[in-house]
């Protein structure tokens, strides 16, 4: 083969944008090559979008790392995902907003689930047809998670659960989801739990929508009243299920650090440049100087990211997760108040928006607005708290990365049943 033809063969980028240009409506990648915003939002309005999340898995672009075989994905590893994800960002692809399916509970099912379950569940996660949530939390089991008391007592085939969860993002939408429940109270916390995918539609589960200072209301409690369960959607063997929590909060982590192939930097939905062309020329030197500040975070960000891709290529799972995950929740959080500051006392008004409680505010792309740069402020108080609290990044980051002895633990080698607790 000459070296002409070596450098013709086209590569999976080509091949994307070649996709791009056949599916996307006319004129959208020329509008964002030219940076015409007016004309974008024109042809932005072309796009269906809950056809085009099934189009776009359906070509195994929505979620290239997942094995091809189960009909959404392309079997990349992370390094030859990331020129993809970098395209789809720029030509602001729209992705699925089910992103807890996509960023954990597809993962967790690839690493632990049965054959069956991948074959059933995987495509229509990446398709944005089924959308999944994370029930965790509970009323008094959230950064001590593994103190969890909803139980779980086995019948045949099938598992008998009452309980309650909360905080559960998307729950009121969503057809799955990841729950972790207590299964043996006779042993030490971490040792006694399951892992299961529930059918958010069986008898006996009830949602109730909570209502944020957003006026989203993007996540629920959720009670569990002699719900059964298949032991055939169990993942992971039982009383492991602490072993694949730990896989669903680490890809948990690495999708709210922007790691993975959602997220990233955003001000109600725009990049940082987005904002800072919104304000130039920025005359306060104050501003200016936070201006800059942001604009270099975010490349350490991307940086970062970067570095946690080439740890996760060559087989170590090391710490930038957190790191990212407690650097971006508070640089997201300066770069929010800094688009208050930018935005003066137009901050204090703005429209009302239409019926925001169906869809998450971060799934809004509009052009930024007052409404959007207040929600994304307002949004952005939960960063610190979501998918694992700043102080316990702090926690992680020190005892596994800086090896500082580990906070005292009264109760982790007794049976959870004798452990102390309120309520
Ligand atoms: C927007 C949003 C979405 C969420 N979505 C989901 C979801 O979809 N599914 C789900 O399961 N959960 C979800 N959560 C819940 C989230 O994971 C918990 O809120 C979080 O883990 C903290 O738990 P907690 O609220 O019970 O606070 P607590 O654990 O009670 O913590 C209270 C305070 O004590 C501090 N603290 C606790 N333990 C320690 C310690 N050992 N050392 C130092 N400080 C400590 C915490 O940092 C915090 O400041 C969501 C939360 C938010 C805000």
């Amino acid at each position: 083969m000459t070296a002409q033809a070596v450098s013709e063969t086209p590569t999976l980028e080509d091949e994307l944008r070649d996709w791009l240009g056949r599916e996307l409506p006319d004129g959208w990648m020329e509008a964002v090559d030219a940076g015409d915003d007016g004309k974008f939002a024109e042809v932005r309005k072309e796009l269906d979008y809950d056809s085009w999340c099934e189009r776009l898995a359906d070509a195994g672009w929505a979620t290239p790392t997942w094995p091809a075989e189960y009909g959404a994905g392309r079997s990349l590893s992370p390094s030859e995902a990331r020129p993809i994800n970098e395209i789809l960002a720029h030509y602001k692809v729209p992705r699925s907003y089910n992103i807890i399916g996509i960023g954990m509970g597809g993962p967790t099912v690839i690493e632990h689930g049965s054959e069956e379950m991948k074959k059933r569940l995987l495509a229509p996660i990446a398709r944005g047809t089924e959308i999944w949530c994370q029930l965790f939390s509970e009323p008094s089991a959230g950064s001590d998670v593994a103190g969890l008391a909803t139980r779980a007592v086995r019948d045949g085939d099938e598992w008998i659960v009452n309980g309650q969860k909360v905080w559960t993002t998307l729950a009121h939408i969503a057809r799955w989801g990841m729950i972790i429940v207590r299964t043996n109270p006779d042993v030490p916390k971490h040792q006694g739990l399951s892992y299961f995918v529930v059918d958010m539609h069986a008898p006996g589960v009830t949602v109730k929508p909570l209502v944020q200072m957003t006026g989203d209301a993007e996540f629920n409690e959720v009670f569990f009243d002699e719900v059964r369960i298949p032991d055939s959607m169990r993942l992971g063997p039982e009383g492991e299920g602490w072993r694949v929590a730990i896989t669903t909060l680490m890809n948990e982590r690495v999708a709210l650090s922007g790691a993975g192939s959602v997220g990233g930097d955003a001000v109600g939905g725009s990049p940082v440049s987005r904002l800072l062309d919104r304000h130039r020329p920025i005359t306060d030197p104050v501003l200016r100087q936070r201006a800059a500040q942001a604009w270099m975070e975010n490349r350490v960000i991307g940086l970062t990211n970067g570095r946690a891709s080439a740890a996760r290529k060559s087989g170590e799972a090391g710490p930038e997760g957190s790191v990212t995950k407690l650097f971006q929740a508070e640089f997201n959080q300066r770069l929010q108040e800094l688009a208050i500051d930018l935005e003066g006392s137009d901050a204090l008004a703005w429209a009302a928006s239409g019926d925001r409680t169906a869809l998450p505010g971060w799934v809004h792309t509009a052009e930024i607005d007052h409404g959007t740069v207040v929600a994304g402020f307002l949004r952005s108080r939960a960063n610190t708290i979501e998918g694992g609290t700043s102080e316990i990044m702090r926690n992680i980051l020190g005892e596994r990365v800086l090896g500082l002895p580990k906070e005292p633990q009264v109760d982790r080698e007794i049976p959870w049943k004798d452990v102390l607790r309120s309520g």
